[in-house]
């Protein structure tokens, strides 16, 4: 029983941080269990040899096996402290040099306004999946947030969602339903995102078409970029006629929350 636990701790841990399972493995060999007081001491343990080696170790091993920590600047941010926390940070070195360059760009011209990040890839081993994405797998990809504005029409850095995913930017009555064809052709999995959101804020912000466009034409134009995702109907609201604009397939998940974009 204990040691299923165990089991059940390391696949998640590993799913969410990649070294977090190891790590847990590795503080329950060090704790012997005749210990007293084992339990405090292995998260104890755990938690001080999980900050050390996300903070200080792996953004230093990482580079020898060809990934990079994202390098963030004033104007290209983690959505929360969680995408770094657990290691999701994680690209190669060309993409990194991609969006400090399209960030940079985007605030030049939107004074002030962010390029947010979500989820971009671990730190090692190519074809490890970073769940619930099946592609985030070789440092070549990474999602970032939707542009948003204000009542009164300017933009803003605030974003609807928590947890960065999920509140979507549905489609018009007259605008093509991606979500609804998925759906009827049995891919159930399409809107599963809208439970990830971890529950919805800034509820008086709207989606800013003009700066979504901006930041999407900026990313598009980079050489180094080969491929982007986005719904079906924002691809056709905002005029996006790159032919890098690709349909992600039923078996994915919908992108009107956020915009997806990898290396060529
Ligand atoms: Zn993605």
């Amino acid at each position: 029983m204990r040691i299923l636990l165990h089991i059940i701790i390391f696949v998640i841990l590993t799913i969410i941080t990649q070294i977090g399972g190891i790590l847990y493995l590795v503080s329950i060999l060090l704790i012997n269990r005749n210990a007293k007081k084992r339990r405090i001491k292995r998260i104890g343990i755990f938690v001080g040899l999980y900050l050390i080696s996300t903070f200080l170790i792996v953004p230093n091993v990482a580079p020898i096996f060809g990934r990079e920590k994202i390098k963030e600047t004033q104007f290209l941010k983690a959505h929360s402290i969680f995408y770094k926390l657990a290691n999701r940070n994680y690209v190669r070195p060309e993409l990194n040099k991609t969006l400090t360059q399209v960030a940079t760009e985007f605030e030049n011209q939107n004074s002030g306004i962010k390029m947010v990040y979500l989820d971009a890839n671990f730190p090692f081993i190519d074809k490890f999946p970073l769940l619930p994405h099946l592609s985030h797998n070789d440092g070549k990809k990474i999602d970032v947030s939707l542009i948003y504005k204000t009542p009164n029409g300017q933009l803003t850095n605030k974003k609807p969602s928590i947890s960065g995913y999920g509140v979507y930017e549905n489609p018009k009555p007259n605008e093509y339903d991606q979500s609804e064809v998925c759906k009827k052709s049995g891919h159930w999995q399409y809107d599963f995102p809208k439970y990830l959101t971890l529950g919805t804020i800034n509820k008086d912000i709207d989606f800013s078409e003009s700066g979504t466009r901006n930041l999407a034409n900026l990313i598009l134009k980079q050489n180094s970029i080969g491929k982007m995702f986005i719904e079906p109907h924002l691809k056709t609201r905002l005029n996006l006629t790159n032919e890098k604009v690709r349909f992600h397939g039923c078996q994915a998940v919908r992108h009107d929350d956020h915009i997806h974009f990898q290396l060529k």
